[in-house]
């Protein structure tokens, strides 16, 4: 064998071995990693030596003997390397870091109007710079920091075209985003990045849809964890789905849309109201309230069914809503359940796990997943 492929072969095992403690989602023992890898213990266990002076592993304890020595727990020391997150929406930056497992090491959000100008994106650096030092981040852990917007990323150009971010959609260089953030960038569509990081949580086997509702709907079609674009990048655009033929005016200038109905903004910014005085007025008992969440989560209901019906997998319910929605799971899976010819529980929706914050977490995750793969 040649020295190459032998320096490749002891990367790919030291690879596996990594891998393989981070999919278990508890300690493992040397031996179980060697029976499941087929490897010899000696070659686990140069690898767990080397692994373990790189700072990646850490023992988290000891299992019950069978005679003989104690065997050693080993797991993922998680804090050893971070990510950051950035989501740009309209009034807001928001950003999040991440360790190795996913886990929020801290999150804030700063009140900021977009504008595609170089003072904003100065000041975006200025406040990850801030966000660094509160959480304390080592800079030489961090792995690099991902940015989301509701867009369409070019790659192939290095463009953005801004969706709904600006009142007209308008095209600039993906460099002009991060031109001030001295650390690797990668930059991402909002709703893909939520998905990818609830498609993560929930540890999918499989296909998932992200539906992220909000002022905006859309959301996210992934098949084994890679989203599906569409010839046009416009796969996931659930918001623009018609409900109603001649409906409501939506804002792409049709009628009828998801959107129309289930945006929102019709229980908050077109009541006067925000969305926590809407819910805790239902919760209050507010008549007006009760009948608008009713009609509200019937249209949310057929949209949800629908795209059931196409995909026919699991449908993570993400963006502000989520945040709402524990107390009114229950209703709106008995909705399903009743427009669904087949035999259902309604349970194939889940709601997101990192609620408002998916989108900052899929977008860092990017840089998780990238080190995982090269360890
Ligand atoms: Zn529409």
């Amino acid at each position: 064998m040649s020295t190459y492929n032998t320096a490749e072969l002891r990367r790919q095992n030291r690879s596996r071995v990594f891998r393989y403690i981070f999919d278990s989602q508890t300690p493992v023992t040397k031996q179980d990693i060697a029976h499941s890898l087929s490897l010899s213990l000696p070659t686990v266990g140069q690898n767990l030596k080397e692994l373990q002076e790189c700072g990646l592993l850490e023992t988290q304890g000891t299992f019950s003997s069978t005679g003989g020595r104690k065997p050693r727990a080993i797991g993922i020391a998680a804090g050893v390397r971070c990510a950051v997150g950035i989501m740009i929406s309209v009034y807001h930056i928001h950003m999040v870091c991440i360790d190795l497992r996913a886990n929020l090491l801290g999150q804030t959000s700063i009140i900021c109007d977009f504008s595609d100008s170089d003072e904003y994106f100065r000041n975006m650096a200025g406040e990850l710079e801030r966000f660094l030092d509160e959480n304390h981040v080592d800079r030489s852990h961090l792995l690099g920091v991902g940015v989301a917007l509701p867009g369409i990323v070019d790659e192939e150009r290095d463009t953005v075209v801004l969706a709904r971010i600006v009142e007209t959609s308008r095209e600039f260089p993906t460099r002009r985003l991060t031109q001030y953030i001295p650390y690797p960038c990668f930059i991402e569509n909002d709703a893909n990045a939520g998905g990818i990081a609830e498609w993560w949580n929930y540890n999918a086997h499989g296909n998932m849809v992200y539906l992220s509702v909000q002022r905006g709907v859309g959301g996210a079609v992934l098949l084994d964890g890679v989203r599906y674009m569409g010839r046009h990048h416009h796969s996931g655009e659930f918001g623009h789905m018609c409900i109603v033929p001649g409906g409501k005016r939506c804002q792409c200038g049709m009628r009828g849309c998801l959107e129309a109905y289930c945006s929102t903004a019709r229980i908050s910014t077109d009541l006067g109201i925000t969305r926590e005085e809407f819910f805790a007025g239902l919760e209050a008992g507010n008549e007006t309230y009760a009948a608008l969440w009713k009609e509200y989560l019937d249209y949310l209901a057929i949209g949800i069914h629908n795209i059931r019906m196409v995909l026919d997998c699991n449908i993570v319910l993400g963006g502000v809503l989520a945040q709402f929605m524990e107390p009114y799971l229950g209703e709106l899976r008995a909705r399903l359940c009743a427009i669904n010819p087949f035999k259902s529980t309604g349970n194939y929706l889940k709601l997101s796990h990192y609620r408002s914050w998916s989108t900052c977490v899929g977008v860092a995750l990017h840089f998780i997943s990238e080190f995982i793969d090269n360890v």
